[in-house]
């Protein structure tokens, strides 16, 4: 069955299945513009289609050292009828299903680095993508090398698609991979949705980029991994959401009175991060309206006092909204 065939045939399936546990009330309902029902592959897309003001889901706020609560690097943006995926750290597709985004609706990637935190859930983001009924080929989007390093993660996968392509008749044309490389510029422009790169300074890691979305008058900025750098601040320039790494300076300074063994790793953690400190004075010096922190280091968990406790000190630096972002936060 031909991709987007496939693609009606399972919804209709679903749909059909969400109908019989809603009873004849509930298909009208699972027929809306906004429908929630469970079906037995586990997939799911109860998300609107179409977002009018474009939507931030934070789909992992952790960082390399595996925390359960708080999934690898990776968030999605919905605009319009557009699903703009950023990172893939692993976790990314679980998280998804449980955002209400099917797999299938990522056609755009977009990579800030390619660090194993930030990339190590891509295989699953194609296939599930792929199995689920994308068609099309699948975008990848990041710095210089990023055509290099997913290239060497796909390539073991090639006797597993060619398997796919022969039995489970995939799309061939979804088994593809187009790639955009690029370090700074408008990336991206696709049905109003506007994509502009820029470099930022994560250390020894380079390339390393962030990424501006702007749809309707509305912008968000994603930092990737970085130290404090201008570019920050100019991208970020009154955005309304800016969404930006960070490590409290504290709580690694207390835990490294406990562990002082671990201070090397540490300081290498402070040299291409920045503190929570450091994005508040991007923030204010950007004048945005909405700061959200991610990919935390280290990961409190997610209840207030923790997380108010990690972020001290932020709000006498930074006067507008601040956010320490969980898995699944909606902005
Ligand atoms: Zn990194
Ligand atoms: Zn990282």
């Amino acid at each position: 069955m031909a991709g987007m065939d496939r693609r009606k045939f399972l919804k209709s399936v679903f749909l059909g299945a969400g109908g019989v546990l809603a009873g004849t009330a509930g298909i009208k309902a699972l027929r809306g513009d906004f429908r929630i029902y469970t079906h037995p592959l586990g997939l799911a897309d109860t998300l609107p289609e179409m977002q009018e003001e474009m939507k931030l889901i934070l789909l992992g706020t952790g960082m390399p050292m595996p925390c359960i609560y708080r999934s690898k690097p990776a968030q999605v943006i919905l605009a319009g009828r557009k699903v703009f995926l950023v990172d893939c750290g692993a976790g990314v597709v679980t998280r998804l299903v449980e955002a209400g985004i099917a797999p299938e609706r990522i056609e755009n990637v977009f990579i800030t680095h390619n660090h194993s935190d930030h990339t190590s859930g891509f295989e699953n983001v194609f296939i599930s993508s792929w199995n689920s009924g994308r068609s099309m080929p699948l975008s990848v989007y990041g710095p210089g090398n990023t055509k290099d390093i997913i290239g060497k993660l796909m390539a073991h996968l090639n006797w597993d698609i060619s398997l796919r392509i022969a039995q489970a008749k995939n799309s061939p044309e979804g088994a593809k991979i187009h790639y955009g490389e690029m370090e700074e510029g408008l990336i991206c422009e696709e049905e109003g949705v506007k994509v502009t790169v820029f470099p930022v300074d994560h250390g020894i890691v380079k390339p390393a980029v962030g990424y501006k979305f702007e749809y309707k008058g509305k912008v968000i900025v994603i930092s990737g991994d970085t130290q404090p750098c201008e570019n920050m601040v100019r991208y970020s320039e009154k955005a309304d959401v800016l969404v930006h790494e960070a490590y409290s300076k504290r709580w690694l300074d207390k835990g490294l009175k406990r562990f002082p063994e671990k201070r090397a790793m540490v300081e290498g953690i402070m040299e291409y991060h920045s503190s929570t400190l450091e994005a508040a004075e991007i923030a204010q010096r950007a004048k945005v309206k909405h700061l959200v922190f991610t990919h935390l280091i280290p990961g409190p968990a997610p209840v207030w006092y923790f997380e108010k406790d990690w972020a001290k000190g932020v709000s006498d630096v930074y006067k507008g909204k601040v956010t320490v972002g969980r898995d699944l936060m909606v902005l």
